[in-house]
């Protein structure tokens, strides 16, 4: 069964310049994975086991840095993702950072001001929950800067990326792909379920009635900075054990390949005796 896992990189990385990456991707797409939910929850958490060493070794090793970005629209699993498939790794040595509506001061900077700052530093991980990509995404649909601003912005977005990446930082971006019907399923869970609604924000439902501009800024966002460097996943997630398998495979397969080694000591171990 460990065969599905090789085709997901190819599967579900967007390719440059393709606007239509959105459509070729259903939400609900499962179809990738042979087996039962069970047996891919199953998988999962042998990953999670794994990520969990490959995270110890690049903190020991302190010199390698991920930067994870997830971004989708509201109630598409970016919160629920960083629980289960990060369950268990060393707070020490991963970070979350979370954007929200910038702040007067955020917003007296450049745009990437606030973004650079949280980057992941030698032998870190960190994730983005949202991420520079919503000035691009939520500025485009409500109109906050000129389209001459955020149309600028795909270009410093690449530099921006790619100055990271030739400072030595793997960066991994993940679209959460879900259907406007699944959205609204959860929303309705969170209004109801007592223990959710906290998660409930009447302004998403702003964003759920502008969802084909959302849409169509995604597409723009991704096509437009999909790079072989700092490539995006596109991620079926509807179904949240298949969203968790995906993300979970590619973070475990690009760790993998960094063929990380432990650091070797300085000093000579059979030379020190602790009395
Ligand atoms: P949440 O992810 O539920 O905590 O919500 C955060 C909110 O902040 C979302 O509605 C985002 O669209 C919004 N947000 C994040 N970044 C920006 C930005 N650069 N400009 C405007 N709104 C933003
Ligand atoms: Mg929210």
């Amino acid at each position: 069964m460990a065969d599905f896992r090789a085709g997901f990189h190819r599967r579900f990385r967007a390719r440059p310049g393709r606007r239509s990456e959105l459509a070729a991707h259903a939400p609900d797409d499962v179809a990738a994975f042979p087996g039962s939910k069970d047996d891919a929850e199953a998988v999962t958490t042998r990953l999670n086991r794994e990520l969990e060493a490959l995270q110890e070794l690049l903190w020991a090793r302190g010199r390698e840095r991920l930067l994870v970005v997830l971004q989708g629209m509201d109630t598409s699993g970016k919160d629920g993702v960083i629980r289960r498939v990060f369950e268990g790794v060393n707070p020490l040595g991963v970070k979350v950072a979370s954007f929200k509506a910038p702040t007067a001061e955020e917003l007296a900077h450049d745009f990437l001001w606030r973004v650079h700052r949280c980057v992941p530093a030698a032998g870190e991980i960190v994730i983005f929950n949202r991420s520079h990509y919503e000035d691009v995404l939520v500025v485009r649909v409500r109109k906050l800067v000129p389209e001459a601003v955020w149309r600028r912005r795909y270009e410093q977005i690449r530099d921006f990326e790619r100055l990271l990446v030739e400072s030595g930082t793997t960066v991994l971006k993940f679209f959460l792909h879900i259907s406007r019907d699944e959205q609204k399923q959860r929303l309705e869970a969170r209004l109801a379920e007592r223990d959710k609604r906290w998660k409930f924000d009447p302004r998403d439902l702003e964003a759920r009635a502008q969802w084909a501009d959302y849409q169509a800024a995604y597409a723009d966002a991704i096509a437009r900075t999909t790079t072989v460097q700092a490539p995006w996943y596109v991620v079926p997630a509807d179904r949240k054990w298949f969203r968790d398998l995906v993300i979970a495979s590619v973070l475990v397969d690009t760790l993998r390949a960094m063929k990380l080694s432990p650091p070797k000591p300085s000093f000579d171990p059979a030379a020190i005796k602790i009395r």
